[in-house]
């Protein structure tokens, strides 16, 4: 039983559901293995009642949350200040506190960006296929962009979405390299090697035996691929890469890593690489992935 005292503050999830989250794991071992007295825990919060929800934290002295699902977008009009990126996704996981309210991060793209470096991946100058036009696809052409990749193409079921949110990117970045298009469209892509990023939900658990594009010749394009998707720990996106040779990525230490740097923001310390490592092995066993 963690030692909670009359020091110890609080962290937590808002978001509905909220049963399932692997953060309270993340954050509560964190907080052991940093030496930190701080408790997580989960809060589910209706829809309507996000307003009321950050006033009572901020009156109850929480130090910081984290936002899911249905939160992460009509959190914000809530915040007193908001971290630039976040502001241009257009959605938050993270709240730190400040004086007289919470400023808003999107620690979920943090993650990404840090797994990137551990595995190697710099988007600078890079040609990249996004496949998804999604809320995580959202984030991560924002991030392709701002770490100015060479080019970026958004490959989604719905042609329409993709089109809408290449032209947002360009649009508030002030560039011209995101282009969207439909799944039957990916044949003019010929020429280069691709950072593919995979952020659609098909290939999740339980459907485990499906990827978006399972054409052959598509993997063809791919110089590494990664997939956010995390359960299974080896899609079927991720074994179509591996068929040819090359370097297939899950979206654990994206999960893990959104979780570290939320952690970092709360209490203001980098933490060591060491317990990074150990809270990475707890989530595997949790999710039972022996590699
Ligand atoms: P979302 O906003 O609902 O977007 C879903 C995307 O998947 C859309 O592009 C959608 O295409 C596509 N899609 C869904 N079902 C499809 C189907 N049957 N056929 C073709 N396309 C389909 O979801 P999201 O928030 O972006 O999340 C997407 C995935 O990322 C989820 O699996 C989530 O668990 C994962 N994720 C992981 C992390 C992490 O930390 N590793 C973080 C965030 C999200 P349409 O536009 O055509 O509908």
């Amino acid at each position: 039983m963690k030692n909670i005292k009359g020091t110890t503050r609080v962290c937590g999830l808002i978001g509905n559901p909220v049963k399932h989250s692997m953060s309270p794991l993340i954050h509560n071992a964190l907080a052991e293995y940093e030496n930190i007295d701080m408790a997580y825990v989960t809060f589910k919060v209706e829809e309507q009642d996000i307003e009321k929800a950050l006033a009572g934290a901020y009156a109850l002295n929480i130090l910081g949350m984290n936002v899911t699902v249905p939160h992460k977008q009509n959190v914000i009009s809530g915040l007193i200040d908001i971290d630039e990126l976040a502001q241009n996704i257009g959605a938050v996981n993270t709240l730190v506190r400040a004086e007289g309210g919470y400023k808003g991060y999107n620690t979920d793209i943090l993650g990404l960006q840090r797994e990137l470096i551990d595995a190697g991946i710099s988007l600078e100058n890079s040609d990249i296929i996004i496949i998804g036009a999604g809320g995580a696809a959202r984030a991560i052409s924002f991030l392709c962009a701002k770490e100015k990749a060479n080019s970026i193409t958004i490959i989604n079921r719905t042609r329409q979405k993709a089109i809408l949110l290449a032209n947002e990117v360009n649009n508030k970045l002030g560039v011209n390299i995101v282009k969207g298009i439909g799944l039957q469209e990916y044949s003019r892509l010929s020429g280069k090697k691709y950072i593919v990023l995979q952020t659609t939900s098909v290939g999740l658990h339980p459907d485990i035996d499906t990827a978006l594009i399972e054409d052959d010749e598509f993997y063809d394009l791919v110089e590494v691929g990664v997939d956010i998707i995390y359960n299974p720990a080896k899609t079927k996106f991720m074994k179509l890469v591996e068929a040819k040779g090359k370097k297939a990525y899950n979206g654990l230490k994206m999960l893990l890593y959104q979780g570290v740097s939320a952690f970092e923001l709360w209490n203001n310390i980098q933490v060591d690489e060491h317990n990074v490592q150990k809270v990475y092995e707890l989530m595997k066993k949790e999710l039972e992935i022996v590699e």
